[in-house]
């Protein structure tokens, strides 16, 4: 299993990033092994003094899947949740500045923490808020109609380079308001007004 990842789908948050979105999606891959369950915590690791939350809506593929027209995209994807894509920022700067790939800032053990499913169907998640709470207010809110890249456009250009399995998920990118996490914080992520994800930060 892997997970695909997308940077900067979101205008706002391409903002706060200091630059402008890209014109093609911007896609890293996490392995299994860096998936943190629902409702286990979430250990500070030793190695960065800046880990980010970014919430993000996260899809689950039902079956495999190569060079996925948009128009069948939706049929290859059969669940729904909120995630969290944790970043080490100060790593990811030290790897912008390098010209170096991001994976020791984005890809380590628990950075890929995922909800439960949700009862919602995939394609009605499309029309939905989602948001992250930390220690119960609201940091984090977004919607997928406001993602530069479409659900279908991300999956459809990904397949092009990566063959799919069932089993796979899609982050999608985060919205504007990321910031940095401290041991004690709890977070919970929301779609619509479904509690999906809750980690505490140790
Ligand atoms: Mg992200």
């Amino acid at each position: 299993m892997k997970i695909i990842c997308i940077g900067k789908n979101y205008a706002d948050h391409a903002l706060e990033m200091g630059g402008q979105a890209p014109k093609q999606p911007l896609i890293f891959i996490k392995p299994s092994t860096a998936l943190l369950e629902n409702g286990k915590p979430f250990y500070y690791p030793s190695f960065s003094d800046e880990i980010h939350y970014e919430v993000e809506l996260v899809f689950r593929f039902g079956r495999p899947g190569k060079s996925i027209p948009t128009s069948q995209v939706m049929d290859y994807i059969d669940a729904v949740s909120v995630g969290i894509d944790f970043t080490a920022r100060d790593l990811q700067n030290e790897c912008k500045q390098k010209g170096h790939p991001w994976e020791i800032a984005k890809s380590f053990d628990q950075s890929a923490a995922v909800g439960t499913w949700s009862g919602i169907s995939p394609i009605e998640a499309l029309e939905l808020s989602f948001h992250l709470d930390i220690n119960g207010s609201v940091v984090q809110q977004g919607q997928a109609k406001d993602m530069i890249h479409s659900v279908p456009a991300l999956v459809s250009y990904t397949t092009q380079r990566f063959t799919v399995e069932k089993g796979d998920l899609l982050f999608t990118g985060t919205p504007a308001g990321v910031g940095p996490i401290r041991r004690g914080d709890v977070l919970q992520g929301y779609l619509g007004e479904e509690n999906l994800l809750i980690t505490d930060i140790k």
